[in-house]
């Protein structure tokens, strides 16, 4: 269905990649998992699909709907979010130079140092809250710049649109990884970056149960189409099932998204005022440094929020931070974020040495359930009471 351009987000999310089948009238989309298709006498195809690496039905719904829900032009979707990270970096030239976050996910950072600096790419970390060491960090062969806001796990809020103005101004690229707020919460494309890449793994897919990555761009240009080529010559695609299960997540996408802000907002006023809790970051706190940016830039301060645990005359902060990781009983202690359940974890221990976050930092990924109930739950988790179980 085409999308309607005065449509909001809740209307998108559910028809956005959607048509009723023509063959059967099936209102719901089939899920395709032909890998090829018949070629007609003349040599061309039924609907311009040939085989399922290049393009399939259901992948191109699914790319259909994250390009409406992003308000970009095309979408590229992969076998999870860091082929789509590896699919950016490789569409670059070898002696580019890139600027990333100081705070840039682990995983991509070890991508950039494992996989890219070996084959010529020079990169060059910055606090992307400095516009001013943003700007003096940029050369003549830097060809784009890399944020991530809010930023994993201290929650830094980059402005999109500043840095935008600093990429544009050097002729480079500006990429947003915009996993943390999903389009729901934030329309990165509309303030000025070239590229908007999602994990699809985590709010948007919402339920902890696929993995994908997608890129979208803001415009046609020669750069997306290599992102495209490298989609399809090497083929680190999502499966047609993985696609279908994506498009049935999006559905309740900005729904979830407004349980999970409500939900956070209340856990981080909680957890502010709690004696064993020496710091909360969350964007949505008045207190917290990106607060006034992510009010202009976000539609909600989304699901995660980090907090550091004091030390005390029993155990040092890191202790502390662990044992209420150990502690909680409906938080459960796993990585990852965005689905519909709490997960808790201690994330200086799960990235190992290339880790920036402190030792008593815990992360969470605040779910759906009632927040009362995630309260409780913290609470019992942080009193100094030995459990008798
Ligand atoms: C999870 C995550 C990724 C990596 O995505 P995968 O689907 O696990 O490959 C990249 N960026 C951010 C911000 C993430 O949270």
């Amino acid at each position: 269905m085409a999308t309607n351009d005065n449509w909001r987000m809740e209307t998108v999310a559910i028809h956005a990649g959607k048509e009723i089948d023509p063959t059967t009238g099936a209102v719901m989309p089939p899920l395709h998992l032909s890998t090829t298709y018949e070629r007609k006498a003349d040599g061309s195809y039924h609907n311009g699909y040939t085989y399922i690496r290049g393009d399939n039905p259901t992948r191109r719904s699914l790319e259909d709907a994250l390009c409406a829900l992003e308000g970009g032009v095309c979408a590229a979707t992969f076998a999870s979010g860091m082929a789509a990270i590896m699919t950016v970096f490789q569409a670059l030239r070898p002696g580019d130079h890139v600027l990333i976050p100081d705070d840039i996910y682990f995983g991509t950072k070890v991508m950039i140092d494992k996989l890219f600096t070996p084959w010529g790419l020079s990169s060059e970390r910055v606090d992307m809250t400095d516009l001013a060491a943003v700007a003096a960090a940029v050369r003549p062969n830097t060809k784009m710049l890399w944020i991530e806001t809010p930023s994993n796990p201290l929650l830094k809020i980059t402005d999109i649109a500043a840095t935008a103005e600093i990429a544009h101004a050097a002729g480079a690229i500006l990429a947003c990884d915009s996993t943390w707020p999903s389009p729901a919460l934030q329309q990165t494309l509309a303030q000025g970056a070239d590229l908007a890449i999602h994990a699809t793994t985590k709010y948007l897919g919402g339920h902890s149960d696929l993995l994908g990555g997608a890129v979208i761009t803001r415009q046609n240009s020669p750069f997306f189409d290599t992102v495209r080529m490298i989609q399809q010559s090497g083929g680190a695609v999502p499966s047609p099932f993985d696609c279908w299960l994506l498009l049935r997540g999006i559905r309740t996408l900005p729904y979830r998204m407004r349980g999970h802000c409500e939900n956070a907002q209340r856990l981080a006023d909680y957890l502010s005022c709690h004696p064993k809790i020496e710091k909360v970051y969350y964007p949505g706190l008045p207190s917290h440094p990106g607060h006034a940016i992510a009010a202009r830039q976000m539609s909600g301060y989304g699901g995660m929020l980090s907090i550091q645990l004091h030390e005390d005359g029993l155990r040092t902060g890191e202790q502390n931070a662990r044992r209420m990781a150990n502690r909680t009983k409906l938080f459960v202690q796993a990585t990852s974020l965005g689905g519909v359940e709490s997960l808790i974890e201690h994330r200086a221990s799960i990235e190992g040495a290339v880790t920036n976050a402190p030792a008593n930092l815990l992360r969470l990924s605040v779910g759906l359930e009632h927040p009362d109930d995630l309260i409780a739950d913290l609470k019992q988790a942080l009193t100094d009471e030995v459990r008798l179980e």
